[in-house]
């Protein structure tokens, strides 16, 4: 079952569903499954896999010169999904990005989830490798999500990018994307941000995850003006709890979002992480409840490796 068909088998129930991160380079999968193993009791509807392109490495050489080396610090994504399938039964969702990918690349990819069973995907721009200030597509590759929806929906029609396949197979892919209450960093209004949201609506997303949030009224007003403007597919509030000291800058900082006043002055009265943690926690808690009672699509964790924690939240909430 793909992530619209949960919702709307659900009929109004709002579902569970959680995002994690493939562990980096050199662990082992048995880490990654000891982060969602405490989850499944839950039963949770399905599972985001985040995708990490390169990031550049510099390294002094002998001569004094520096060398830059391209690497993944977090590959596997799509064997992940795959893993997920087979070991918990459950619908994993691969995100997918423009950055790092040709048009060709792309759709090799998505051959690979096709034969893989895997009919979910998050569609995504990406962003910016670290070391540059802006995003650049890769050569022959998107510089929008929608444009990647775009070629996702040609292929659910048989349009591989090559005019000589005759009566190629169609795909299936259920297409997610990306919101932003608080609006995309990038972007120069949130109405700016809204009309390239539904862009990629028309072009065939079929439900939303929006990046995290504190105030549950920055969703709901951002709900009404996407309906507002037509957008009306599911969109499925994306959740985090607050558990360190790094987290108060690093947040606002990286995500472009504000903390609500009464959650900034608590946080500020924590010494410790544990006291960051129990705040943030009850916090999460709180606007889950919240979130819930307004009949959401899906309660959606980035769990980050705090599993811990997300069992918890969802413990006090389900
Ligand atoms: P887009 O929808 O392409 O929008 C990017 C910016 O361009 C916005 O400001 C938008 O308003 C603007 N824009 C869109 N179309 C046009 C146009 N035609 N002309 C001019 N401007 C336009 N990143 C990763 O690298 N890996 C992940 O796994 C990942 N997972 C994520 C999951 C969620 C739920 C969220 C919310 C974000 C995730 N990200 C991930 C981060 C995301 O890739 C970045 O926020 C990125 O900067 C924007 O991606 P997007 O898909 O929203 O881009």
């Amino acid at each position: 079952m793909n992530v619209v068909e949960s919702i709307e088998k659900a009929k109004g129930e709002t579902l569970f569903s959680f995002e994690i991160l493939p562990p980096l380079k050199g662990s082992s999968i048995k880490k990654l499954y000891a982060g969602i193993d405490p989850l499944m009791e839950f039963k949770p509807s399905f599972i985001n896999v985040t995708y990490h392109r390169e990031e550049y490495v510099y390294k002094k050489q002998s001569n004094g010169l520096l060398s830059r080396t391209a690497t993944r610090k977090r590959p596997g994504t799509v064997g992940i999904c795959a893993a997920i399938k087979n070991k918990y039964k459950i619908e994993a969702v691969p995100h997918l990005t423009c950055g790092g990918f040709s048009k060709e690349e792309t759709e090799d990819a998505l051959i690979d989830l096709n034969f893989l069973g895997i009919n979910n995907v998050l569609a995504l721009r990406g962003d910016p490798i670290k070391s540059e200030p802006n995003f650049v597509p890769d050569d022959g590759g998107h510089a929008y999500a929608k444009e990647l929806v775009d070629q996702i929906v040609a292929m659910n029609s048989g349009n591989y990018m090559s005019d000589e396949l005759v009566n190629a197979e169609p795909t299936d892919f259920c297409i997610g994307v990306a919101g932003y209450p608080e609006k995309h960093y990038e972007s120069m209004s949130l109405k700016t941000d809204l009309k390239h949201l539904k862009a990629k609506v028309d072009a065939g997303a079929e439900y939303i995850v929006t990046q995290m949030f504190f105030d549950n009224k920055k969703y709901f007003d951002f709900v009404e003006q996407c309906r507002a403007m037509g957008i009306n597919v599911p969109i499925i509030p994306g959740l985090k709890p607050i558990t360190t000291m790094r987290h108060i800058s690093f947040i606002p900082k990286t995500f472009s979002i504000d903390l609500p006043e009464d959650l900034a002055d608590g946080l500020e009265k924590c010494k410790t992480n544990e006291d960051i943690t129990r705040l943030g926690t009850e916090w999460c808690i709180e606007q889950s409840k919240e979130l819930k009672a307004a009949g959401v699509p899906s309660l959606h964790y980035y769990t980050m490796g705090k599993s811990k924690v997300v069992k918890e939240i969802v413990s006090a909430v389900y």
